[in-house]
């Protein structure tokens, strides 16, 4: 039969003196001499049962005895209340059925993180990676939203492609029937295609990376949310961003208290984040403030984890940083004449540091045509059937036939997860990160 009633279904006084039934896995089990404690778990809570010696059958004594923790069953039996029980109610059991009494559970929690490698298909079941999940799927479920009712349209772009949207270095290469093809980085360039049709678009597709150095916020392939939108500019982008962010927080903080709570975030620090209104600086001013704090950076320098972590920790607000120098970014930003582009990285507070990487889109053909060439992007070519084609060609040609301003977004997600749950390592954003250490196990 399949599951109906759920332990969190149970936790309520309306039931008490109630018979009742759940299924589940042992969380935790004590024996006494007359009095067997388990502590059962599933999707939703823990519940503790206590099978009494002199009020059972003797076989469901036995049963009771022969489980090994994450065993899995079904518990009948009364409904008490308990204040002394960890959620504060009890089932006094009358039945058991067996589904597997398992076998001594590998995992005791002190393991290193090898080891734990090696039995992650078995170590995600733990209560904290649990809320991790439950905290991204609010996230977002209500990112999506906002923009869903925002009248943006949620598109499929290709994950297999012909060309690089990022720097080069970072490409993952496919062989495609002996021809060479990459893992997506972004989709971006496909996005700005659709905004010609749909005009705000979004979309969420793995993205893959092969990151040459190894950090805490790098995966090698990670869940991009990124959005495009015809006729906005900068300005309307950062609106966007700093709305449906706090959109998505503050009613992630609604739904997610307890588990929130269990990973040991303060609410009350996130609800700054969703109250105050965000911070604006420009690069050059980023730059003055590391410089004044004794950082050693020059102008024309990227942000590294360090610097972010230098510029973000004193703030309690995510920090837009904004007109970074055209050398430092990609291709396709729009460019200003000072020598800077319309761009921004979204910076998180309390050192996370970068989430989204955003920019106003260089829309003007002669413009995007010779900084394409600048980056030698034009000598890149495809086949198609027996033509030979510029690999960014059709880019181009979107500029060419209606081009508009128009802006959009990349954000990782499991970056912003990495901050609202104020977790130390991105590894634990996923059940099975792509990183180095083993690699593709599980
Ligand atoms: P970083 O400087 O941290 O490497 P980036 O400038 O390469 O980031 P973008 O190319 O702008 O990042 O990608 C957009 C967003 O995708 C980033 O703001 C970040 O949230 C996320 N992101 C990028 N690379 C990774 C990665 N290797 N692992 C996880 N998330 C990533
Ligand atoms: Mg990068």
């Amino acid at each position: 039969m399949m599951k109906t009633i759920f332990i969190n279904d149970l936790l309520k006084d309306e039931l008490v003196g109630k018979e009742v039934s759940v299924k589940g896995w042992v969380y935790r089990k004590r024996e006494f001499k007359d009095k067997i404690f388990i502590v059962l778990r599933d999707s939703t809570n823990i519940i503790q049962a206590i099978v009494r010696k002199e009020d059972v059958p003797r076989e469901v004594w036995e049963k009771a005895l022969e489980f090994q923790i994450e065993g899995s069953l079904e518990v009948k039996g009364i409904l008490k209340k308990d204040p002394r029980a960890p959620t504060g109610y009890e089932i006094a059991v009358k039945d058991i059925v067996v589904y597997d009494y398992g076998q001594p559970f590998p995992i005791k929690g002190d393991e290193d993180i090898d080891t734990i490698q090696k039995l992650r298909h078995l170590w995600i079941r733990n209560r904290r990676f649990t809320a991790t999940m439950k905290i991204k799927h609010s996230l977002l479920k209500h990112l999506r939203n906002w923009f869903i009712d925002g009248g943006w349209w949620e598109i499929h772009p290709p994950i297999l492609v012909g060309n690089a949207a990022e720097e080069t270095t970072t490409l993952f290469e496919v062989n495609y029937f002996g021809k060479k093809a990459y893992l997506s980085q972004s989709a971006q360039l496909y996005l700005e295609a659709l905004i010609y049709s749909l005009e705000k678009v979004f979309s969420l597709t793995p993205s893959f990376r092969a990151e040459k150095s190894r950090t805490r916020r790098h995966l090698h392939e990670y869940w991009h949310f990124e959005i495009e939108a015809a006729w906005y500019h900068l300005e309307d982008l950062i609106k966007v961003t700093e709305e449906s962010l706090k959109y998505a927080i503050e009613k992630t903080i609604e739904e997610r208290k307890i588990e929130l709570n269990m990973l040991g975030r303060d609410i009350s620090y996130l609800k700054k984040v969703i109250e105050e209104p965000w911070i604006s600086m420009k690069y050059k001013e980023a730059i003055d403030i590391l410089q004044s704090k004794g950082v050693n950076i020059e102008y024309g320098q990227d942000l590294g984890a360090d610097e972010e972590r230098e510029l973000t920790k004193d703030f309690e607000v995510p920090i837009f940083i904004t007109y970074y120098p055209r050398e430092m970014k990609a291709f396709y930003m729009y460019e200003i004449g000072d020598g800077t582009v319309k761009n921004f990285d979204l910076l998180a507070p309390e050192g996370y540091g970068e989430i989204i990487g955003g920019s106003e889109r260089e829309w003007r053909y002669n413009i995007l045509k010779k900084k394409i060439e600048e980056w030698g992007l034009n000598k890149l070519k495809v086949i198609i059937g027996d033509m030979e084609v510029g690999a960014y060609d059709w880019y181009l040609d979107l500029r060419k036939y209606g081009s508009i301003p128009h802006s959009g977004w990349g954000l990782g997600l499991e970056r912003l997860l990495m901050w609202v749950a104020k977790l130390g390592h991105i590894r634990d954003t996923l059940p099975f990160p792509r990183l180095r250490e083993g690699w593709l196990y599980p």
